[in-house]
């Protein structure tokens, strides 16, 4: 990271109050990795640095306006793709215990590619789909907190979050502006999945002032068996 990336990235990251200093070589290492490996294979579109930093790495962290992400949690990146918003939120908060999920198998061997450099201890990257481990023991009602970014509708992502939260955990959904047509339809599928919207947050991604939403949707109540439906299947039908 050069000198003028770490002055944007501690400006940046300040906005929302988080102090990054001590991450920066850890973000730094992130960041090379992200730019040798993305330009072979197909990670992620945005490779600048400013992009890197902002709509990366500070866009991930936000996910702690509003603190919902407090305390000493379990946390799953659902569809992390190369890592976010989940790494960067293991690399700032050592208190957060991260599983990565992702479909692709190069996504998630570039995820453990960054853990391995960076001895991350609390941050696990899984190969699979978030409809499998919706009816696999081991995952079903275990977490704290789903986060999620760029993965899909409300809807679809209320259906496929809320089977692996315990009650009492949350969704925490990040969107830009998003639409009332869009929450609504995510309130109601919640709604039949044991959840209730809980808060939209609503802010600008700091230095960029882009609009952003982080959509809190709390489980109030066991996900009914026959959620999810098997693979494939909430993105192509969305419940509503
Ligand atoms: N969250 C990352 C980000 O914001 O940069 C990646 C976003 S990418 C557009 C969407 C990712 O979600 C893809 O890598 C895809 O493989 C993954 N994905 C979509 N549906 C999924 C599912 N049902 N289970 C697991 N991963 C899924």
């Amino acid at each position: 990271m050069t000198p003028d990336g770490e002055a944007l990235f501690l400006q940046a990251a300040g906005q929302l109050g988080l102090d990054v200093a001590g991450q920066l070589p850890a973000f730094a290492t992130f960041q090379r990795l992200l730019v040798e490996v993305g330009r072979h294979t197909n990670l992620t579109a945005l490779l600048d640095e400013p992009d890197i930093i902002l709509k990366h790495f500070v866009d991930s962290l936000s996910c702690t306006v509003g603190g919902h992400l407090t305390g000493e949690l379990t946390v799953l990146d659902l569809g992390t793709g190369a890592g976010f918003p989940g790494l960067p939120l293991a690399i700032q908060h050592p208190g957060l215990q991260l599983t990565l999920l992702d479909a692709t198998r190069r996504k998630i061997e570039f995820v453990q590619q960054v853990t391995a450099a960076l001895s991350l201890p609390n941050a696990t990257a899984l190969v699979g789909r978030a409809e499998t481990l919706g009816r696999d023991a081991s995952h079903r009602g275990r977490y704290d907190r789903v986060v999620t970014r760029a993965v899909s509708a409300l809807p679809v992502l209320a259906e496929l979050s809320l089977p692996l939260l315990r009650e009492g955990g949350a969704l925490l959904a990040q969107k830009g502006p998003i639409q009332p047509e869009e929450l609504e339809a995510g309130q109601r599928v919640a709604e039949l999945l044991g959840g209730e919207l809980q808060t939209v947050e609503r802010f600008t991604l700091p230095v960029l002032n882009d609009p952003r939403s982080l959509v809190v949707i709390r489980k109030v109540a066991a996900t009914p068996e026959r959620y999810p439906r098997r693979e494939g299947v909430p993105a192509k039908h969305p419940l509503s």
